[in-house]
C-alpha cells in the first residue's frame, strides 16, 4: 500500500523551516492504518518480542495496536513528571537545549525482547535516549519501528546494529 497519500505535509509548523509530516489522515483511514500496524507487526513475528515500548505521544497510537495484535504488553516512555511511580530517565539533546524521558523501573524485566515503536524518526534523538531507558533496565532491543523516516536528517547513523524498519521514507 501507498501510505505516503495518506500523510499531510504541513509547511512552517510548528515553527518556520520545518515541514510536518502530519499521521492523523493515515489514523483517519481505517484499511490504511490497519495494514500499517499489520506491517509492523509481520516485521516483529519472528522477533520473539516480550513488550512494545513506544515515546510518548505518537509512540502509544503506533505502538498500542501493535502490542494489542501480538498479545504482548505495552510500556509507555514519557516526559519527566508524568509517570506515578518510581522511574528512570535520560536526558537527551534536541535542535535547542534537552530534555527528559523517563521510564517505570519495573516495566522491563532485564533479557526481555523489546521493539520500540515510534511513528517518525527524524535525527534520531528520541529513539537513542529510549533505547538507553531499554538497556539501562536490561532489555535487548530486538527492533525498532516507525511509520516514517526522515533520510536527510540521518538519524539511521544512532541505529548502527540495531535492527530497523520503517514504512516510508522522505
Ligand atoms: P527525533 O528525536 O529527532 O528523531 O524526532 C522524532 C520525534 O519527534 C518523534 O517522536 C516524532 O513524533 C517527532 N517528530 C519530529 N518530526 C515530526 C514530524 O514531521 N511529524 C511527526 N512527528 C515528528
Amino acid at each position: 500500500m501507498d501510505y505516503k497519500e495518506h500523510i499531510a505535509i504541513v509547511e512552517n509548523w510548528p515553527k518556520e523551516g520545518i515541514q510536518f509530516k502530519d499521521i492523523t489522515p493515515l489514523m483517519d483511514n481505517g484499511p490504511a492504518f490497519k495494514s500499517a500496524v499489520d506491517d509492523i507487526v509481520d516485521y516483529a513475528k519472528d522477533k520473539e518480542i516480550d513488550i512494545v515500548v513506544g515515546p510518548e505521544a505518537r509512540g502509544f497510537i503506533v505502538g498500542c495496536p501493535v502490542s494489542y495484535a501480538l498479545e504482548i504488553g505495552f510500556a509507555p516512555v514519557r516526559k519527566e513528571g508524568k509517570l506515578p511511580r518510581e522511574t528512570i530517565k535520560v536526558d537527551y539533546g534536541l535542535e535547542y537545549g534537552s530534555d527528559i524521558l523517563t521510564i517505570h523501573k519495573d516495566a522491563i524485566k532485564p533479557g526481555q525482547r523489546v521493539m520500540i515503536v515510534d511513528d517518525l524518526l527524524a535525527t534520531g534523538g528520541t529513539i537513542e535516549a529510549t533505547i538507553n531507558l531499554v538497556e539501562q533496565l536490561g532489555g535487548v532491543v530486538a527492533g525498532c519501528a516507525f511509520l516514517i523516516e526522515l533520510t536527510y536528517l540521518d538519524g539511521r547513523s544512532k541505529l548502527d546494529g540495531y535492527d530497523v524498519l520503517t514504512l516510508m521514507q522522505y
